[in-house]
C-alpha cells in the first residue's frame, strides 16, 4: 500500500508532540540505563491528591459509571460555574460551561468550530508545543508574535497591533505560560486588551491550566475584562493544579455560541467526559485546595534551586518564571561551538547530545518557536534537578 498516498497532506505534514516525543525517547534510555533524567514532560511528579482518588471511588460505587451528557455532568458544570465566579470574577451562565478530555481537547475543538481554510491565528511565542499543530490541523495560517528573553517572553501591546490583520480569527497564548513560566499581570492583560477591543471579530483564547501555579500576584483571566465581553474562551483544566494528568478532564467558560459548536463537535467525536471522574473533579474544585498549595510551594522552592544552578553556569541566560513548573534558558552563546566532536548550533542539536552523552532529556526550544531556548520541567526531585542541571554544566563546559 502507497502509504503517504492513504495519510492525508494535514496528518502529513503535521509534527508529533516534541514533549511527548521527547519523553518516550527517555523512557526508551531507562529501560537500558539506570541514569537517566527526564526533565522533558509537563507533567507534576506529585500523586492525584488522596481525597480526590477518594471521591472517585465513591463515585464508581455510586453509580457514575454511564454516559455522560455531551457538555459534562451538570453538578462538575456547576462547580466549573462556581470556581470562575470564586477564582477569576468571571460570570459564565450554564450554557457558556461545556467540560471536555483536557484542555487540549478544548483547544482544538474551538479551532476545529471557528477557524476556516487561510483564517490566521496570533499565537504569542514562545508557546506551548501543540498550539501551532492544532491550529494548523483545522486549517489555519499561525502568526507567530514573539517575545524574547529580555522582554520576559512576553508579547507587548504594540507588537499585537502590528500583527493584527483583517484576516486575524483569534489569538491564543497561555498564562502562566508553557515554556516559559511568565505570567501577565492585570495591567499587562488589560493593555492587551484595549488593542483587541478594538477589533470585533477576535476571539480571544486564554490557556490558564497553569492557574494555581503562580508564585506572584493573584491569577487574573483576560476574560474579567469588561471590554472582551463574550469574546474570549477560557480555557482550564484538573491536569497540572490537581495533579490529574491522567484523568483527561478540562473545561472551557465561552460565549455561548461557541459552546454550542464545541458541543456537536465532541457529541460526534469523542462524547461526554468519563463520568466517575468528573463527579470527583466537582467536588475537587469546591473542596479545600490545601494540596493543590503545598505543590506550589514545592513548586517555588525548586524554581529557585534551578535559576540558581542555571546562573552559575557560563553564557546561560535564564529567566526568572512567575508560574507554572519550567524555565527556558537561552543556550545560544554556545552556538557554533564544539567539543571536537559535535557542534552545537540550535537547540535540537544541543538537547540530541546533551541526551546522548550525559541522559539529561530536555526539550528542544524550536519546539515552541525558540531556537535560542531550552525547556526544563522542574516537576522532579531536588536530587534529580541537582544532578541533572550538574551534568549539563559539566557538558557545556567541554564547548570551546
Ligand atoms: N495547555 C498547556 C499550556 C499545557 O501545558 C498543557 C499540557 N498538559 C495543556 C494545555 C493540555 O492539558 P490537558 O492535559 O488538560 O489536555
Ligand atoms: N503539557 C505538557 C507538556 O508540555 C504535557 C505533554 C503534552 O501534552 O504535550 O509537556
Amino acid at each position: 500500500m502507497n502509504v503517504s498516498h492513504m495519510l492525508t497532506n494535514r496528518v502529513q505534514s503535521m509534527a508529533e508532540s516534541a514533549t511527548l516525543k521527547m519523553s518516550a525517547k527517555a523512557r526508551e534510555l531507562k529501560s537500558k540505563y539506570d541514569d537517566v533524567i527526564s526533565l522533558s514532560l509537563g507533567e507534576p511528579d506529585f500523586d492525584t491528591p488522596d481525597h480526590i482518588k477518594a471521591f472517585a471511588s465513591e463515585a464508581l460505587t455510586n453509580g457514575y459509571t454511564k454516559y455522560t451528557p455531551v457538555s459534562g455532568l451538570l453538578e462538575y458544570r456547576k462547580a466549573i460555574q462556581t470556581k470562575f465566579k470564586r477564582d477569576n470574577g468571571l460570570e459564565y451562565d450554564m450554557d457558556e460551561i461545556i467540560v471536555s478530555n483536557g484542555a487540549k481537547q478544548s483547544i482544538s475543538n474551538i479551532c476545529q468550530a471557528i477557524i476556516q481554510e487561510g483564517d490566521e491565528v496570533i499565537i504569542f511565542t514562545p508557546y506551548w508545543v501543540s498550539y501551532s499543530d492544532i491550529v494548523g490541523l483545522a486549517g489555519g495560517v499561525v502568526i507567530p508574535v514573539k517575545a524574547g528573553i529580555e522582554q520576559d517572553f512576553k508579547v507587548s501591546p504594540a507588537q499585537l497591533k502590528k500583527a493584527i490583520t483583517p484576516r486575524t480569527k483569534a489569538i491564543l497564548f497561555s498564562s502562566p505560560c508553557n515554556p516559559t513560566g511568565s505570567v501577565f499581570t492585570k495591567q499587562e492583560l488589560e493593555d492587551l486588551a484595549a488593542v483587541i477591543s478594538e477589533h470585533q471579530n477576535i476571539l480571544v483564547i486564554s490557556d490558564e491550566i497553569y492557574e494555581y501555579i503562580n508564585f506572584g500576584d493573584k491569577h487574573y483571566s483576560i476574560g474579567a475584562i469588561e471590554s472582551l465581553k463574550g469574546r474570549v474562551a477560557t480555557v482550564n483544566g484538573m491536569a497540572k493544579g490537581f495533579a490529574m494528568t491522567g484523568w483527561r478532564l478540562g473545561y472551557m467558560g465561552g460565549p455561548s455560541w461557541l459552546v454550542s459548536a464545541c458541543t456537536k463537535l465532541q457529541g460526534q467525536v469523542t462524547s461526554g467526559a468519563n463520568a466517575f471522574g468528573q463527579k470527583a473533579a466537582a467536588e475537587a474544585l469546591l473542596a479545600d485546595i490545601g494540596p493543590t498549595l503545598k505543590m506550589k510551594e514545592a513548586f517555588a522552592i525548586r524554581r529557585e534551586l534551578v535559576i540558581n544552578l542555571f546562573n552559575d553556569i557560563p553564557g546561560i541566560k535564564c529567566n526568572n518564571p512567575q508560574g507554572a513548573f519550567y524555565v527556558f534558558p537561552d543556550v545560544s552563546s554556545y552556538f557554533g561551538k564544539s567539543d571536537g566532536h559535535i557542534t552545537i548550533d540550535n537547540s535540537e542539536d544541543f538537547c540530541e547530545a546533551l541526551l546522548e552523552s550525559t541522559h539529561v532529556a530536555l526539550v528542544p526550544g524550536i519546539a515552541f518557536g525558540d531556537d535560542n531556548c531550552f525547556r526544563l520541567s522542574y516537576a522532579a526531585s531536588e536530587e534529580n534537578l541537582i544532578n541533572a542541571i550538574g551534568r549539563i554544566k559539566e557538558f557545556l563546559s567541554k564547548f570551546k
